[in-house]
């Protein structure tokens, strides 16, 4: 039987109240699988650092480009992979930093500090 609406969308996490900053290197980061993404958008408001954006459209020969993550932000909350999987399309999945770091030829620091807005 199908489970109730309100124990379907039990497991959503709340909207962040405010934005944080990644003040430990994660062990996972989200990495979005673009054949998948529909760029939807809706797990972007659910990250609580913010660093879910859309893709640039250059990249992708599609009306609308799925959603990229900055990876040296995340904080590997899991929460878009929830929120994704749940909701959506199941678009991203959660992969060791290690593994990131060497596929996107990056390195993640220890923390992030977003850079100061202008007065
Ligand atoms: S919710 Fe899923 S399908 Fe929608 S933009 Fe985010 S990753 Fe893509
Ligand atoms: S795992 Fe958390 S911090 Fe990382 S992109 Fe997803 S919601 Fe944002």
């Amino acid at each position: 039987m199908a489970p109730a609406p309100s124990s379907f969308y039990k497991n959503i996490p709340d909207l962040p109240d405010k934005i944080s900053y990644k003040k430990k290197k994660p062990k996972l980061i989200a990495v979005v699988d673009s054949d998948n993404c529909t760029g939807c958008q809706v797990c972007v408001p659910f990250c609580p650092v913010d660093c879910i954006e859309p893709a640039p459209k250059e990249r992708f020969n599609v009306p609308i480009p799925p959603v990229q993550i900055r990876y040296n932000e995340c904080i590997g909350c899991q929460i878009c992979s929830r929120v994704c999987t749940k909701l959506t399309w199941d678009a991203i999945r959660m992969e060791p930093t290690e593994k990131v770091e060497k596929l996107a030829g990056i390195q993640i620091t220890e923390s992030f500090t977003p850079p100061a807005r202008p007065a």
